[in-house]
C-alpha cells in the first residue's frame, strides 16, 4: 500500500458534471477511510477547464490548470464540452495532447446485475490501450474551400503526383500521422500492463490492409519492440513474450474483424492495443456490451512521466444535466483505477466490491433500469439517493 498522502486535482465537468463529481469524491474518500487502519489522507483540489474556466477566466482551459496538472501529475475529470464542426479543438483532445497523455486506457468488464445486449456479457474482459496522441485525431486538417486545403492538395498533385483525390477542387483535408516512437511508447504501455497483471493475450488492432504505412506500420512496430525489448519468441506460427504464470500470447486484429469478434467471442481478448480513432470506436462498442457509457471508466496516462488524467468516458449528457438522473458510476471507476495506479489498491477493491453488491441487488439510475427487462427485480434511482447505497455499501 501506498502510506503516502495523496493530492488530487479535480475538474468538475460541464453538464452532468456537477452531479457526478461529488460523488466520486465521497467514494474515493470514504474508499480509503474504511481500508486502512491509518488512511493517507486524500486531498482534492479544483482545477477550471470547460463551461466553468470559460464563465469564471474567459479561457476554456486556462494555462494554470496545465502548470497545476504537470506540477501535480494526478488529475480527475468530469466531462467537458466540444461544440461540433465549429472550428473549435475538443478539449480533452488538447488536454491530452499538452499533458502527452499518450495512453488512453479504458478497462470493460461486466458487472452482474447490469443489463446488456449480449447473450454472454460476463465473457468480456478487456483493457483498452488507445493511442492518444497521433493518428487523425492529432487535428491536422483544413475544412473543404479553404486556401490550407487547396495549398495541400496542390502540392500534392503537382510534386508528389498523386490522382487519386477525387474531388480536388472541393475536399477538406486531414492528415494522419503514425510514427514508430508513438506506436512503440503505446504498445509497450499494454505489454508491461499485461506482464503486471498477468493478462496473458495482448492484440494489436489495426487496418494495416488498407493504410499500410501507418497502421501496417503500428503492426509491424509492434511486433519488433515484442523481439527486441521482450525476447519473444515465434513457436507454431504464434508469437509468445515470455512471463511468468505462463508466457504471453501477442497477436493482431484487423479492426472491423475484431469489431464483429468482440460480439462473437470476447473471451479471445483481454489486452488491446490500438491507434486513436479504432480506440474510440473499440471503446464504446466494448462499453455498450457491459452497460454502456455511464459506468465505463478511463485514464489518459503517460507511463514515462508518471503523468495520469482519469475521466468518465461519456459526454456531457445534456438531455439529463441537472435533473438528478446521472449515473455517475463512470466517474466513479474512473477514481478507482486512479487509487489503484496511486497505490491504493485495498481501497480500489472496496468500491469495486460496493459497485458489485449495489448492482446485483438491482439498484441502479434511471440509464441502466430502462434498458432492464426484468423491472420487478430492479429500482431507478435519482444520483444521489444511489449514490448514498454506493456510499453505505463500501468497505
Ligand atoms: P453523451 O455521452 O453526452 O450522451 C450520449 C447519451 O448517453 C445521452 O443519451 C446521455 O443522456 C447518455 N449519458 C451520458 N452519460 C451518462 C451518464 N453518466 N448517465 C446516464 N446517461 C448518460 O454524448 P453526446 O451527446 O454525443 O455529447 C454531448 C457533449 O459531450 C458533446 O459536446 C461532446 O463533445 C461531449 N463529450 C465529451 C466527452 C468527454 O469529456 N470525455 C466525451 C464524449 C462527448
Amino acid at each position: 500500500m501506498n502510506t503516502q498522502d495523496l493530492k488530487i486535482l479535480y475538474i468538475e465537468g460541464d453538464g452532468v458534471g456537477p452531479e457526478i463529481t461529488p460523488v466520486m469524491i465521497s467514494a474515493l474518500k470514504c474508499a480509503v477511510e474504511r481500508s486502512y487502519s491509518k488512511p493517507p489522507k486524500l486531498t482534492f483540489e479544483e482545477v477550471l477547464a470547460g463551461g466553468k474556466a470559460e464563465r469564471l477566466t474567459s479561457e476554456s482551459l486556462p494555462e494554470e490548470t496545465l502548470r497545476k496538472i504537470k506540477e501535480t501529475g494526478l488529475a480527475i475529470k468530469g466531462p467537458l464540452m466540444t461544440p461540433v464542426g465549429k472550428g473549435k479543438r475538443s478539449l480533452n483532445v488538447a488536454l491530452r495532447q499538452s499533458l502527452d497523455l499518450y495512453v488512453c486506457q479504458r478497462p470493460v468488464r461486466y458487472f452482474a446485475g447490469v443489463p446488456s445486449p449480449v447473450k454472454r456479457p460476463e465473457d468480456v474482459d478487456m483493457v483498452v490501450f488507445r493511442e492518444n496522441t497521433e493518428d487523425i485525431y492529432a487535428g491536422i486538417e483544413w475544412p473543404s474551400g479553404s486556401a490550407e486545403a487547396k495549398h495541400v492538395i496542390d502540392f500534392l498533385c503537382n510534386e508528389m503526383k498523386v490522382d487519386r483525390i477525387r474531388f480536388a477542387d472541393t475536399s477538406a483535408i486531414g492528415i494522419k500521422p503514425v510514427s514508430p516512437d508513438g506506436s512503440r511508447r503505446l504498445i509497450r504501455a499494454a505489454i508491461d500492463y499485461a506482464l503486471r497483471t498477468n493478462r496473458k493475450v495482448v492484440t494489436l488492432v489495426h487496418k494495416g490492409n488498407i493504410m499500410k504505412f501507418t497502421e501496417g506500420g503500428f503492426l509491424n512496430w509492434g511486433y519488433e519492440l515484442a523481439m527486441q525489448e521482450y525476447r519473444a519468441y515465434r513457436k507454431d506460427g504464434k508469437v509468445y513474450i515470455p512471463a511468468s504464470g505462463g508466457d504471453i500470447l501477442l497477436n493482431d486484429c484487423i479492426c472491423d474483424a475484431f469489431l464483429q469478434n468482440i460480439l462473437l467471442k470476447p473471451s479471445d481478448y483481454s489486452v488491446v492495443a490500438t491507434l486513436n480513432l479504432n480506440g474510440d470506436y473499440i471503446s464504446d462498442a466494448l462499453a455498450a456490451e457491459v452497460g454502456g457509457i455511464g459506468i465505463a471508466p478511463g485514464a489518459n496516462i503517460n507511463y514515462e512521466t508518471g503523468m495520469a488524467v482519469f475521466e468518465a468516458t461519456h459526454g456531457v449528457a445534456p438531455d439529463i444535466a441537472g435533473k438528478n438522473a446521472a449515473n455517475p458510476l463512470s466517474l466513479v471507476l474512473s477514481g478507482e483505477m486512479l487509487l489503484r495506479y496511486a497505490g491504493l489498491d485495498e481501497a480500489a477493491d472496496s468500491i469495486i466490491r460496493a459497485v458489485e453488491t449495489t448492482l446485483k441487488a438491482g439498484k441502479v439510475t434511471r440509464d441502466l433500469y430502462s434498458l432492464i427487462e426484468d423491472k420487478e427485480k430492479a429500482e431507478c434511482l435519482s444520483t444521489s439517493d444511489f449514490a448514498s447505497v454506493l456510499l453505505k455499501n463500501i468497505g
